[in-house]
């Protein structure tokens, strides 16, 4: 997708009305001068998401979600926000002009060219694995029951064992550079050679669907490595995208789950029969960032690792990052330390749609998991048992469910119920996660300052020119992000406001929500110059105060007597500057 200019987008939300637009999404009750609605985005019972016909705004005060008219859609439909852009733009009736969006691209998009050589090379993968050098490798994959119609919905491709990647790239006048910045070629002593030889090539593609990297497996040789995978780069991080992410979209909708498997090749296979809601982390461990794209999908999640060691340490640690989002994902554990391709080949489809109906909780997966590594013979691993398992009976809501569980692991031990319970209840009752607005969270008086200041730099272009000229930086990054934007915006503007700030601001919800949080404190709307002064002033201190206290820390650290000297001198310069 292309980019679109900011005035583009700017006149587009002025033409609608975001009411409008979310009324065509949920149900709107209005009261005085909002509409409110059931917020889709967190597990909402009572409307709790306010829409501001006014602002053309909206927020939900339970989980924080917020943003402009395009955010909502984007957000909603899990589309790019360009796509929602358009998307609102033509349901309105003003369809966007291809000429006004391609003359940007050329000249706005940095890494546009990346995208278009990871372009040719897949094509060109995929072309090679038809030709007559291509026979050996399809026989391999249709002897693996990958068939050519999967074969060309995942656009499998085949590497061969020469240079011609880095010659195509040249002929098309791509640099040298730009190929090893990439991870398409390498460079050795002034010769340029192709990174992906003799193999089978599996494009990897951003949430957009755009070709970011490869894949790719060996086939007819016993190459030490199995895969060769891209390397990241500027386009590519292994940590913020999930493999079929786009085409999952859909699917996970219409099945209302989706699935979270480890590898690219179990979603192949999980695809080839028929399952299609499915999403691999590509080998590496749950991020914060999967966890939010995932969340996106569906919150009915899904996770079928390798049924290893590996996986069952990988299930635990998704688990935890999953549930500081309010996910509580069930589990599918495969037997004989299968992966699901290998599992599926092995079984058949039956056996893993039997595990797809009979899924775990995560709570029965600990026990099971913490239970298989206790010798019961030996007292202490059995009190251990139980003890780890009081910490998560303790985190069960469902009556049934805990006494239950309880039951189990009275008959399995030989323990009372009773003694079960008294070491649940001598457990300190952790307060329930809830995700709630920064508000609530105590804050001293220098991280207040600072959001005041940032509060009054979106109303007022006054507290802008203050901050551009006598504050050196915010400690609190997200802020200090946020002033920086709001100081481009400016300039370049030449005014402010906070709802086509937002829009500046484009997808970048952390940023959005932040700053439609500090727009939402109370605070007097006209206020003397003198007021944003003093916030400026007991920022500094707080940097200063900070700064004293590193020193200080440093001070107490440090053995050498001439060094501590010199670091008390500049803590005393330190503190008349605090005065
Ligand atoms: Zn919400």
């Amino acid at each position: 997708m292309q980019k679109i200019p900011y005035d583009e987008i700017l006149n587009i939300q002025r033409k609608v009305d975001i009411v409008d637009v979310i009324g065509n999404y949920l149900s709107l009750t209005r009261k005085g001068k909002n509409y409110f609605a059931i917020c889709p985005f967190h597990d909402d019972h009572n409307p709790s998401m306010s829409i501001s016909s006014e602002k053309q705004i909206y927020t939900c005060f339970v989980c924080g979600a917020s943003g402009n008219v395009f955010n909502f859609v984007m957000n909603y439909e899990h589309i790019s926000f360009y796509e929602a852009v358009s998307k609102v733009a033509s349901n309105a009736g003003f369809p966007l002009s291809f000429k006004n969006i391609s003359k940007v691209s050329l000249k706005d998009n940095k890494y546009d060219k990346y995208y278009k050589m990871f372009d040719i090379v897949n094509k060109y993968y995929q072309n090679n694995i038809k030709t007559v050098y291509g026979k050996e490798a399809l026989s391999y994959l249709h002897k693996r029951k990958i068939t050519d119609d999967i074969i060309k919905e995942f656009e499998i491709g085949l590497s061969l064992d020469d240079n011609n990647v880095s010659k195509l790239l040249k002929s098309k006048g791509y640099l040298e550079s730009d190929m090893v910045d990439i991870g398409l070629c390498g460079k050795k002593d002034n010769f340029i050679y192709d990174i992906f030889r003799n193999r089978i090539t599996f494009p990897l593609c951003d949430i957009e669907g755009n070709t970011v990297g490869f894949s790719a497996r060996i086939y007819n040789s016993d190459d030490q490595n199995k895969y060769v995978n891209s390397k990241e780069s500027v386009i590519f991080k292994k940590g913020d995208l999930l493999y079929n992410y786009k085409r999952a979209i859909n699917y996970a909708k219409e099945k209302g789950q989706i699935i979270i498997v480890e590898g690219f090749m179990d979603v192949i296979r999980l695809y080839s029969i028929g399952i299609k809601n499915v999403v691999a982390t590509m080998g590496t461990a749950i991020t914060k960032q999967h966890a939010k794209l995932i969340r996106r999908l569906s919150k009915n999640v899904v996770l079928c690792f390798d049924g290893d060691k590996a996986g069952e340490k990988a299930t635990i640690s998704a688990l935890e990052v999953l549930n500081d989002i309010e996910l509580e994902p069930k589990i599918i554990r495969l037997e004989q330390n299968l992966d699901p391709d290998d599992y599926i080949i092995q079984k058949g489809k039956d056996a893993f749609l039997s595990h797809l109906k009979n899924l775990m909780s995560s709570i029965q997966f600990k026990l099971e998991v913490n239970k298989e590594k206790t010798d019961f013979n030996d007292y202490k691993e059995v009190s251990n048992y139980v003890n780890s398992i009081a910490g998560e009976l303790e985190k069960i809501d469902d009556k049934i469910v805990y006494e239950l569980t309880v039951k189990k692991l009275a008959n399995e031990t030989g323990l009372d119920v009773s003694t079960i319970n008294s070491l649940v209840s001598n457990i300190p009752k952790k307060e329930k996660k809830i995700i709630t607005k920064a508000k609530s969270i105590t804050k001293n008086k220098y991280e207040k300052a600072e959001e005041y200041l940032i509060y009054y730099m979106l109303k007022d272009s006054k507290a802008i020119l203050l901050y551009q000229n006598k504050v050196s930086y915010l400690s609190n990054d997200k802020l200090s992000q946020i002033a920086i934007k709001i100081l481009e915006f400016y300039e370049k503007k030449g005014y402010i406001n906070v709802t086509d700030f937002t829009l500046f601001l484009e997808d970048n919800n952390e940023l959005i929500d932040e700053v439609l949080r500090i727009d939402s404190l109370n605070m007097p709307d006209d206020v003397d110059i003198c007021v944003i002064k003093d916030y400026i002033n007991t920022i500094d201190v707080g940097i200063i105060k900070r700064e004293i206290d590193k020193l200080k820390e440093k001070i107490s650290s440090e053995q050498d007597v001439a060094k501590k000297v010199v670091l008390l001198e500049k803590l005393a310069t330190l503190k008349k500057k605090g005065v």
